[in-house]
């Protein structure tokens, strides 16, 4: 789960890690305020979207008094940025963030992910902060340094020291920056998070080591202990068809292909995927129904891949072990008989009442079309979706 630079900024400030004073805002009139609370200018006026490279995308604004700060929040809200990570159809500014501005003399980049690799956190930093650290990988690898820390014993003050070396923070500055690990660190483990993302770091003219952006994002898998957190959700920037998937307690992640897909597990899921590339489709959607899905939850799934307006066709790729394909079969033909369905459907069942299931299909009177095994359903699928396009293609 993600959540937004205010709501980072605040966690921030709870685990001793330096912020800018600042205040959220959703008027132009709360955004004056805000500043004229603040004390003097010059301040940030910053579009709260979960997004970064808001700054290249106009999202960052100055403004030297309150009532600037009201002007530049008129243009900010309601506006639809579109940032590198947005994707073209871009997320429109309901909230801001009002923050004095500082004087920034360097910009740092500070983060503390899970490592893949070897399973334990990293702490990863750079003394060219500012830019993407995707294009900082690309281009200057050399730039980015990386420790990591053993769970057993924790973020050792020699790895921060040596961290910081690494940056050229020394006396005052090393101290500042041992403080603010250790905090990301707490904040990290504490809170169960996947991101913690401080980019830039800044090094302020006065000195100081302040985060100019919080970016912290949590493992979903332990929010069922983190109420406070859990609280900080704000659906209006999630996917409104992952937001409904989460509904129904499914695992959906939307893909930008043409093949719906509804499987149970996540590894056949993904195996799902593999498949429907290697006959040359490309899957719409990443949709897990779990092991004990109910006819309720797979009618569920099924209209929330009906509703993708890219979909051209569904496969549906079902091993029944606790699930039972009757259950399956039957819940897709109670949806399929609600809604309707224009586009080809496969459906291939193994496993535990399989044959029950296809009696089912069959029975029902639906056009659906039955597969041997995966490979077959997968070869069918792609094949009906190519038709479905290029019918389409003929027509334009
Ligand atoms: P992002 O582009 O979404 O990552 O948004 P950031 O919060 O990182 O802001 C973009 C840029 O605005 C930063 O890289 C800074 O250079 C600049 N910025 C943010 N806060 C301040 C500030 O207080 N003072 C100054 N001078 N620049 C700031
Ligand atoms: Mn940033």
């Amino acid at each position: 789960m993600k959540i937004h630079e205010y709501q980072a900024a605040a966690l921030f400030a709870q685990y001793g890690i330096p912020v800018s004073e600042g205040m959220p805002a959703f008027t132009p009139e709360e955004a004056e305020q805000a500043a004229r609370s603040l004390g003097e200018g010059p301040y940030v006026i910053k579009a709260q979207i979960h997004s970064g490279g808001r700054g290249k995308a106009g999202g960052v604004k100055m403004a030297q008094t309150p009532a600037d700060a009201a002007a530049r929040a008129r243009e900010l809200l309601g506006m639809r940025l579109t940032t590198k990570q947005t994707g073209p159809q871009g997320k429109i500014v309901r909230r801001l963030l009002v923050v004095r501005a500082m004087r920034i003399e360097r910009e740092l980049y500070f983060s503390m992910t899970v490592d893949g690799a070897s399973g334990q956190t990293v702490m990863i930093a750079s003394a060219a902060g500012g830019m993407e650290i995707e294009q900082l990988a690309e281009q200057a690898p050399e730039k980015i340094f990386r420790a990591q820390i053993d769970p057993a014993l924790g973020l050792m003050d020699y790895q921060t020291r040596n961290m910081a070396a690494k940056l050229g923070l020394t006396d005052e500055k090393e101290k500042q920056f041992m403080h603010l690990a250790a905090g990301a660190y707490r904040l990290f483990t504490e809170k169960d998070c996947s991101l913690v993302e401080i980019n830039p770091l800044a090094v302020t003219a006065e000195g100081k080591l302040v985060a100019a952006d919080a970016k912290v994002n949590f493992d979903d898998n332990a929010l069922f202990r983190h109420a406070d957190v859990a609280s900080l959700r704000d659906v209006e920037e999630e996917d409104p068809r992952e937001t409904e998937a989460s509904r129904y307690d499914l695992n959906y992640v939307q893909l930008d292909g043409d093949i719906g897909c509804m499987v149970n597990g996540a590894g056949l899921a993904m195996a799902t995927m593999d498949i429907i590339q290697a006959f040359g489709g490309k899957p719409a959607n990443f949709l897990d129904v779990g092991g004990s899905a109910t006819a309720e939850k797979v009618a569920g799934a099924f209209s929330l891949l009906l509703s993708g307006k890219n979909v051209k066709g569904i496969f549906i790729n079902i091993f029944g072990g606790i699930m039972k394909c009757d259950v399956i079969a039957q819940g897709v033909v109670e949806a399929a008989r609600k809604m309707a369905v224009n586009v080809p459907l496969v459906m291939r069942l193994e496993g535990t009442n399989a044959e029950a299931g296809r009696r089912l299909l069959h029975a029902s009177g639906l056009n659906i079309v039955s597969a041997d095994d995966m490979a077959d359903g997968a070869r069918k699928i792609c094949a009906l979706a190519r038709i479905q396009n290029n019918g389409e293609e003929a027509h334009e």
